[in-house]
């Protein structure tokens, strides 16, 4: 069981717990989207595991009538094992996805994995005429040219700041610079991308960049935050008529996720400390 103080950024460890958060976002007008939590599997037998999880989970939303899509990790089915072991569960993933009408985002990992990201997640997406995302990260400079190659492709693009430390051949390593090339990006895709928009951010900052050059152009777009960040704010845009969607992590594999949002921001180490004393 998780104890109270990670439940504020994990769902829970079962699919159950984590569906049922769903339903209580999905009546404050917010849609899920939900990762079982798990990453850089050696072992084909954990990869193939999660995939059938993920195929179940499919199922599970197809069936419960809630507002909600799947977020997969590449190397959680399989790219630290192989190309064709990621591809090949990536493709079960998304065919099921297409059968039962829920949409497969797929999450973006360190530089090392992005040409074989896209280039699975594209032959997908195309096959399938839509259905699916991808994540980009506006800190690696190629990202410019990857949303140029992908701005007829059906399917989404969630733009994120990225979340790696990258080397800086690769990379714009300095905070202001990214969140220069953030701003850049997001005013290339309201330009470019007609099936919408999808911010991954939390920042006050590019949530009105958003809904000004959502004023501006009419491309329809939505803000995503995690689960347990700012959420007063995801209830407010979705009151205002926003498309927000919560990022949603479950599963047993929530302790490093947990650590990760604790030593990232002051505010959640105390969160977790007054959570201890009280
Ligand atoms: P930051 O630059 O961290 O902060 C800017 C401002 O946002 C802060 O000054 C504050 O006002 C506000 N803010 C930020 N965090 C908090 C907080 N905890 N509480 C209150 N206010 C806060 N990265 C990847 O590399 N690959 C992925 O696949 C990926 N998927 C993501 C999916 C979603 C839905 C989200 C939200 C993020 C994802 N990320 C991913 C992470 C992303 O790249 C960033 O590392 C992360 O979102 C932090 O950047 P930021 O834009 O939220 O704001």
């Amino acid at each position: 069981m998780i104890p109270p103080i990670a439940s504020k950024f994990v769902a829970g460890e079962s699919p159950a717990e984590a569906l049922e958060h769903v339903r209580t976002l999905n009546d404050r007008g917010v849609a899920g989207i939900l990762n079982l939590l798990g990453e850089h599997y050696d072992d084909p037998a954990n990869a193939t595991a999660d995939t059938d999880a993920y195929l179940q989970l499919i199922d599970d939303i197809a069936e419960s009538e809630i507002d909600a899509c799947i977020s997969v990790k590449p190397s959680q089915i399989g790219l630290d094992i192989g190309a064709e072991t990621f591809e090949d569960n990536l493709t079960e993933i998304a065919n099921r996805g297409a059968k039962r009408d829920v949409f497969v985002w797929v999450d973006m990992e360190d530089y090392t994995t992005t040409d074989n990201t896209l280039d699975a997640y594209e032959d997908l997406v195309r096959r399938h005429e839509g259905g699916m995302g991808l994540c980009l990260q506006a800190n690696l400079k190629r990202t410019r040219d990857d949303l140029e190659r992908l701005a007829d492709v059906p399917g989404k693009v969630r733009i994120v700041k990225g979340a790696y430390d990258e080397p800086s051949e690769v990379a714009y390593t300095d905070k202001d610079r990214v969140d220069r090339e953030y701003r850049k990006l997001i005013e290339y895709m309201f330009e470019s991308f007609d099936d919408g928009v999808a911010i991954g951010s939390h920042d006050p900052e590019f949530v009105s960049v958003a809904r000004d050059l959502h004023r501006e152009h009419g491309t329809p777009y939505e803000i995503q935050m995690l689960m347990g960040v700012r959420t007063d704010a995801q209830y407010e845009l979705a009151a205002e008529g926003v498309d927000v969607y919560q990022y949603i992590p479950y599963g047993n594999k929530w302790f490093s996720y947990f650590y990760r949002r604790v030593r990232e921001r002051k505010e959640n180490a105390l969160f977790a400390l007054r959570a201890i004393v009280n």
